[in-house]
Parts: structure tokens; C-alpha cells; sequence
């Protein structure tokens, strides 16, 4: 099983702390998706398999493009792959592109789940963030897409500055009226090279402290809990059966085919590789038949530490027999010497065969994750 993630890199407008690969720039937008469908020409072997679990439309903005190029792009995703009515297809979705005959329309595509970019229905931290739209478009965005489609998500960020924990509370009881089968809430981070980046460093703004963001991480949990989501990964949560298949590959080390520029592959075992990050030479050279694909091989403690990260993210947690069997004894000898303290100190669990982290270590698990890995 496999999936395909379709980059479209274009946005209206950049958000202030967005280090994704974009470009506001959309000029060439028909030149853009006839180079997608060609490049699934071009790639599609790559994957082991014709069947596909999961499809996801990300970017940029996907919700820029109009049905009918959805619809192309679909039709030659189609043409070359088997997709059941089991395989997850998403579109990630900016409110302000919201409209009904939109959203019906990509009902009518196929397009069975949507990934709403709400991030805050409070404007001030929406003006904060530079994000193209206002909590009032999230709301309305909201009435139409519950409506029509009962899979979709919602995401939202926390940690933002100036914010306290009485207004991201706001935003998640607000989000909950929804009802939402998913979430994914992610920490604001400061990326480099980014207009955050650049207002931190000059003082103009000021992220909040630890303290503030862990509570609010916790308050999180525990509100989505009580509601009976699973925190299935630490920045999701859904309720049972709604887990993003596409996520959830990912984090299980699953083969994907990246199409468009910037995006990513991996082959599920250890070959990682991406395209180039440059829309115009990416058409030119798609449009010349030739891929521009770089990638690296990753070697066994890559790997291990790789597994380490992920599983440690996840409910599903780190398998010690899989480690073994797969990376050997050396490895599994490390890891248990590394776990001891975590153990000890009850930030993670060891239960029969399997590593978590509990709730106590889950706002700490990138720290834990790296303190395990194999240099
Ligand atoms: S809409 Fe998404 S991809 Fe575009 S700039 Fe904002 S965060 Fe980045």
C-alpha cells in the first residue's frame, strides 16, 4: 500500500512564520498542473504498488485551484493508479476560499476529506500571523464544510505571542461546536528566514514563555480527551476511525510518491528524495521529460533514530522487537540503556514489547526522541 502527495505552491499571501516551499506568484498556474499530471506519468512506477490508500492535495494552497483542475489532476491520478472507495483523499482548504458550490463540487470529485486551515478565530492573532482570512470566513467556511462533508479536520495553532490560555481555549471550544472529526494543533515555531524570524530577533514581537505553551498544550489534551478523541500523534487528534491514513503512513515509515516542486518521496525502506524547489525549473525540466530529483540513502542509525522519532510521536509507540529485528542487537542494547531514566523518571512506559511516552513526556518528546538516538 502507498500513498501520493500532490504539492500546488502557490498562496495568496505568505503567512509570517510559513517556511513552507510557495509562491505568490500565480502566473503560471496552467503550466504548473500540466506538469503534475505529466510528472505522474513520468513517476508512477516508482511506487510497489498500483493501489493507492491515501491521496493528499497539499501545498501552498490547493484550494486555489478550481474544480475543474482538481478534476484533471484527479482523472490522471485515475489513469494510473486504482484507488478504492477505502482510499483517503484529501485537500487541504485556506476559509477564505470557501464557497458551496466549491465544496459540493469536490464532494462530486471524489475528494472524501478535508483539512481546514483555521489556525485561530480570533482576528488579532490572525492579523499576527499575516493569515488571509477572518475568523468571521472560518466560521462561515465551518457551517458549509460540516454540512456537506463529515470527514474533515481542523487546524490549529498554539504558543502564538500575545495570546493567553483563556483566548486558545476560546479556539478550541469554538472549533468543538464544529464537531470535527480530526485535529491537528500544532506549536508556533520560529522558523529561519521567516518574517517571525525576523520580528523575534528584532524585538517587534515576543513568543510566548514554555510555561504558557505547555499549559496550553496540556489544557489540549485533556479538553480532547474528555471528548473522546484519541491523541493518536502528538500534534492530532480524532475521534475512532477518523485517523489520517495519510499522516499515519508517514509516520509509519510507508512508501509515498511526492509530485510537484519541493515535494518528497520515500521509498519505505531507506531512500528519501525530493524534487527541486524552484517552480520554474521544475516545468521546464518536466516539461523536457527529465527529473530533477535529489535524495540521500539513509543509513542504518538514520533509520533507527528516524523510528525513534516517529514511533515515540505516535500512540503506537516504539516496537522492541521491531527494533531488533531490524536493526540488530547493538541498537536494541543502546536504546534500552537510553530508556532507563525515562522509565525511571515515568516519561515514558515500557508495556511488554512496546515504548510510549506518557503524558507527562508527550510535550517533551522531541528532546526525549534526540536524547535516544544513535550518533
Ligand atoms: S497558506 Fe499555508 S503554505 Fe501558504 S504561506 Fe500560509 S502557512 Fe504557508
Amino acid at each position: 500500500m502507498a500513498g501520493i502527495y500532490i504539492h500546488f505552491p502557490f498562496c495568496k499571501q505568505a503567512c509570517d512564520y510559513c517556511n513552507f516551499y510557495f509562491s505568490t506568484k500565480m502566473n503560471n498556474k496552467e503550466d504548473l498542473i500540466f506538469s503534475l499530471k505529466k510528472e505522474i506519468d513520468l513517476r508512477h512506477n516508482e511506487l510497489r504498488t498500483d493501489t493507492l490508500e491515501s491521496i493528499y492535495f497539499g501545498g501552498g494552497s490547493p484550494s486555489l485551484l478550481s474544480l475543474n483542475e482538481v478534476n484533471g489532476i484527479m482523472s490522471k491520478v485515475k489513469e494510473k493508479f486504482f484507488i478504492s472507495n477505502k482510499t483517503e483523499i484529501t485537500l487541504e482548504l485556506n476559509p477564505d476560499d470557501v464557497s458551496r458550490e466549491y465544496i459540493e463540487g469536490l464532494k462530486q470529485i471524489g475528494i472524501n476529506r478535508l483539512s481546514l486551515g483555521v489556525q485561530s478565530f480570533l482576528d488579532k492573532d490572525l492579523l499576527m500571523m499575516n493569515r488571509n482570512h477572518s475568523s468571521i470566513e472560518s466560521l462561515k467556511a465551518l457551517e458549509i464544510v460540516s454540512e456537506i462533508f463529515e470527514n474533515y479536520s481542523i487546524d490549529l495553532i498554539y504558543g502564538i505571542p500575545e495570546s493567553s490560555l483563556k483566548d486558545f481555549l476560546f479556539n478550541i471550544n469554538k472549533a468543538l461546536e464544529f464537531k470535527p472529526k480530526h485535529f491537528s494543533c500544532y506549536a508556533l515555531t520560529i522558523e529561519p528566514k521567516t518574517v517571525l524570524d525576523y520580528k523575534v530577533k528584532n524585538k517587534k514581537l515576543f513568543m510566548p514563555i514554555d510555561k504558557l505553551v505547555k499549559k496550553q498544550f496540556d489544557e489540549m489534551v485533556s479538553i480532547f480527551e474528555k471528548k473522546n478523541y484519541l491523541h493518536y500523534e502528538i500534534s492530532n487528534f480524532a475521534k475512532s476511525d477518523y485517523q489520517s491514513i495519510n499522516n499515519s503512513n508517514y509516520w509509519l515509515g510507508k512508501q509515498y510518491l511526492g509530485i510537484g516542486p519541493s515535494a518528497h518521496s520515500f521509498d519505505g525502506n531507506s531512500r528519501r528524495s525530493w524534487n527541486v524547489s524552484n517552480t520554474n525549473l521544475y516545468m521546464k525540466l518536466i516539461k523536457e521529460g527529465k527529473l530533477f530529483l535529489d535524495g540521500e540513502n539513509l543509513t542504518t542509525s538514520e533509520s533507527f533514530n528516524e523510528y525513534i522519532m516517529l514511533g515515540l510521536r505516535t500512540s503506537s509507540g516504539v516496537s522492541v522487537q521491531k527494533i531488533e529485528k531490524i536493526f540488530g542487537s547493538i541498537y536494541l542494547k543502546h536504546l534500552m540503556k537510553q530508556v532507563e531514566s525515562y522509565i525511571d523518571s515515568k516519561l515514558l512506559h515500557l508495556d511488554g514489547d512496546t515504548i510510549t511516552i506518557t503524558s507527562n513526556g508527550k510535550f517533551l518528546s522531541d528532546k526525549i526522541a534526540s536524547d535516544l538516538f544513535k550518533l
